[in-house]
């Protein structure tokens, strides 16, 4: 089996810069994902933050970054990792389609939504959202409904309220909600799916049905913790350092895996810098070696 210098999981904006600062620097690069980059990506409408491609849909920003790879010739290996294995001077990967290794890894996997409710995929990017500052500006005068796993989606709600007409939020949680006064809340009922009909969506609950332009379901990131055994994290998001260093040496996180703000802009710029701690890890390791 090969072994390469770096092993990037994740094909979303965090693993894609992460590959290319990595290839610029001249390293054997596995990137682990998927073709399709991130449905993070590809689902977004209009995206207005991310520097040099202004108001651009996440379809086309999705083939830029696939051009970029394509002409930095870095391939992308489909596959999902289920377990990451620290060996010590090394590490190994199990994914779906096979066992590999690498000297350093730079986890890049997003935040996972966890047990989606039926129809929730199928209309991410249409009508239903993760992200209420990211998408929020587009409820401007319609109404919202937000799914609250934690207190802390409160302040979300209260954004969109400042835009949107009507915002009904739903804690998922038992403790008292306090939230802008334009806020519905609507505490006690369970919601179970979601579907599209013309424009709007609809939330199922068990109660009842409402009918909405939007729906935003805001929770807590899965664990990594499935995915490397040891790895240190601060309410299932990664913790890292400035170099975006986590706990176990030679492995570095970057993006959304590592906490808010859930950006593209951010999620490429620890990608670079995660690649290049990385690029420092393998000198210093060389180093070492050399040493012996
Ligand atoms: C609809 C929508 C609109 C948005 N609009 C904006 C916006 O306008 N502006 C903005 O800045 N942000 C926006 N965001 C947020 C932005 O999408 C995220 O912050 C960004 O995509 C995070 O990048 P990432 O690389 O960390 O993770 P992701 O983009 O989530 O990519 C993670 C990748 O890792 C892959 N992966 C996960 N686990 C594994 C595994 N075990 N093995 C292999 N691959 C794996 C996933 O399949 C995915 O391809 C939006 C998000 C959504 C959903």
């Amino acid at each position: 089996m090969s072994r390469f210098d770096i092993a990037v999981i994740g094909t979303g904006p965090a693993g894609l810069e992460a590959a290319i600062t990595a290839k610029v620097r001249n390293k054997n690069v596995l990137l682990l994902g998927s073709t399709n980059l991130s449905p993070k990506v590809e689902k977004a409408h209009t995206v207005q933050n991310y520097l040099g491609l202004p108001q651009v849909s996440g379809e086309d920003m999705q083939k830029a970054f696939s051009r970029h790879l394509e002409s930095m010739d870095i391939v992308i290996t489909q596959d999902r990792i289920n377990t990451v294995y620290a060996m010590g001077s090394y590490f190994a990967l199990q994914g779906h389609a096979g066992m590999y290794e690498a000297d350093s890894v730079i986890l890049a996997c997003g935040m996972s939504a966890a047990k989606p409710f039926p129809g929730e995929l199928e209309n991410l990017g249409r009508g239903v959202s993760y992200c209420a500052t990211c998408d929020g500006a587009l409820y401007k005068g319609k109404s919202a409904l937000v799914i609250g796993y934690s207190a802390e989606e409160e302040k979300e709600a209260d954004f969109l309220a400042e835009m949107a007409d009507e915002v009904i939020y739903i804690p998922m949680y038992s403790r008292e909600t306090s939230l802008n006064e334009k806020v519905r809340v609507l505490s006690g009922v369970n919601p179970v799916s979601i579907e599209k009909k013309d424009k709007r969506v609809i939330l199922s609950l068990k109660e009842r049905n409402i009918e909405t332009d939007g729906i935003f379901i805001l929770r807590e990131s899965v664990a990594p913790s499935q995915l490397v055994p040891g790895l240190e994290l601060e309410k299932n998001r990664v913790v890292v350092d400035r170099k975006q260093k986590t706990n176990i040496p030679g492995l570095f996180a970057c993006g959304d895996i590592t906490g808010e703000p859930y950006q593209y802009i951010k999620a490429a710029g620890e990608g670079n810098v995660a690649a290049l701690s990385a690029v420092s890890y393998l000198a210093e390791m060389k180093a070492a070696q050399a040493q012996k």
